[in-house]
């Protein structure tokens, strides 16, 4: 069945044709490692990780790799400010070394949290310092470069097709925008290598032909990328936010230095918003971390499930009250699954219909919502048994990454008070007094289980 990708180059779904048959190179912009990520950073990753499984249910093998930025990113995308990591090391009195390694050490609990897969290989920024100035030299010989008092540029007026990918008009650009443009020649330029300050101690610093110095952001990622997945290759992804200046300055540096496509496929999430609409962000200040919704009551997989009910190219609205009804959502299907599991329904032993449905929903640009759709319908259908529904839930679990096969029974400890009135309604039931056996599970609900009717009897689970 054809896999169809939304293409930002293009903004048209297209089908997705690997370069390579049956493999895959994907490249994902990862974390800037100086503080904690935020739910808005996981639902990236979120994406990016429902995107390599869904390429993986499709038979394909895929090679992917996710970058760690350890240095270079500033405080403004204008190529001046503070460098993220040497800001926070200041600021915590410690290394740069143990800034990154404790942050992305927080980071990687919180996808294993997520049951986001890793990446064939976490690509740091600063392991690739030597491919990064080679880069840099082969702008320069090429003539993409100038320099300043502050550092190497890419001059982006050599190029005319700058800034497709951001449907950018030079001449309009950021029109009535301040910019501050320093030395620089054109509003876009950004700068490849950027000199150490002399009034200041860096930790992070490296000689080059230029001058001591440390890598700009963008260049990272280019240098990163064709490095571990070749000059060309199939997708890339990122948030939404890096349309209009990281991703048109990656694509810049690659193409210009190698003359070839540099990737086919460019996927970007949409972001998390804040109930205004607004773009949640580490710097507003006021987000959750994963841990805090822990905090609150909710399971890291009530959040990607949370995430998987919009299409990653949809706002998606966040207030605790939406998670809330993803919570309830999940719980139902979570006590459905495990109720499957300890009943022996017959019923046919094949759901190819389902599979097609669901394969035919992921396929279509990761139609997510579809696929919940799809197998919240396979768990209630009543012709299949129950042995094929559970296999049929695990199967789209390679995709969903929900942890479905980990949803196994549990002993569940009930207070007497509850289990009194488990008993009460229980008799209602039996004399068929339906109105009180309501009102009775309400009350049990309010002390936080859920009671549910079997041919065995009443079956009770924490809400
Ligand atoms: P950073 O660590 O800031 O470099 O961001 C890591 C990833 O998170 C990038 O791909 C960003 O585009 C993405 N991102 C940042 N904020 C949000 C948000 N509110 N919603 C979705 N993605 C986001
Ligand atoms: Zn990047």
């Amino acid at each position: 069945m054809t896999l169809k990708l939304h293409n930002t180059l293009t903004r048209k779904k297209e089908t997705f044709k690997p370069l390579r048959p049956g493999q895959v190179g994907l490249y994902t912009c990862g974390p800037t490692v100086y503080w904690f990520q935020h739910i808005g950073n996981l639902r990236a990753y979120i994406f990016a990780d429902t995107l390599r499984r869904t390429l993986d249910y499709n038979g394909l093998k895929v090679n992917h790799i996710i970058n760690v930025t350890d240095v270079g990113h500033l405080t403004s995308d204008a190529d001046h400010g503070e460098d993220k990591v040497e800001a926070a090391a200041k600021k915590e009195g410690k290394t740069a070394a143990e800034i990154t390694k404790f942050y992305y050490d927080q980071f990687i609990i919180d996808l294993k949290k997520l049951n986001i897969l890793p990446p064939k290989k976490w690509t740091w920024a600063t392991k690739y310092i030597k491919e990064q100035i080679e880069l840099v030299k082969t702008l320069e010989k090429k003539g993409y470069t100038y320099q300043t008092s502050d550092g190497i540029y890419y001059d982006t007026d050599k190029k005319k097709d700058y800034g497709a990918i951001a449907l950018l008009k030079k001449e309009g650009l950021q029109a009535g925008k301040r910019i501050d443009m320093g030395e620089k020649k054109n509003k876009t330029d950004f700068a490849l290598w950027k000199f150490s300050n002399p009034d200041e101690q860096r930790q992070q610093e490296w000689p080059s032909p230029w001058g001591v110095g440390f890598p700009g952001w963008h260049i990272e990622c280019s240098a990163m990328s064709m490095k571990e997945l070749g000059e060309t290759f199939d997708i890339h992804t990122g948030g939404e936010d890096h349309i209009h200046v990281h991703h048109p300055n990656e694509i810049a540096q690659a193409e210009a230095a190698t003359g070839k496509k540099f990737v086919n496929y460019w996927l970007h999430n949409s972001f998390l918003t804040n109930q205004q609409g607004e773009k949640v962000s580490k710097s507003k200040g006021g987000l959750y971390t994963l841990s805090e919704l822990e905090d609150q009551g909710y399971a890291p997989e009530d959040y990607r499930y949370f995430n998987l009910l919009t299409n990653y190219r949809k706002p998606l609205q966040f207030s605790l009250e939406n998670l809330d009804a993803a919570q309830t959502a999940l719980n139902k299907l979570k006590r459905k699954i495990t109720n499957l599991r300890q009943e022996d329904f017959p019923g046919k032993a094949e759901a190819k219909s389902y599979e097609t449905k669901f394969l035919k929903a992921v396929n279509d640009d990761l139609n997510t919502p579809l696929a919940i759709e799809v197998l919240n319908s396979l768990v209630e259908d009543q012709s299949l048994s129950s042995a094929t529904r559970i296999k049929t839930a695990e199967q789209f679990d390679e995709a969903l990454g929900l942890g479905i096969a980990d949803w196994k029974p549990t002993k569940t400890e009930i207070p007497p008070e509850v289990q009194d009135l488990i008993d009460q309604r229980e008799l209602a039931r039996k004399s068929k007094d339906f109105a009180q056996a309501d009102i009775l599970r309400c009350l049990i609900k309010e002390r936080g289980f859920v009671v549910e009717d079997s041919e065995q009897g009443p079956k009770v689970e924490k809400a």
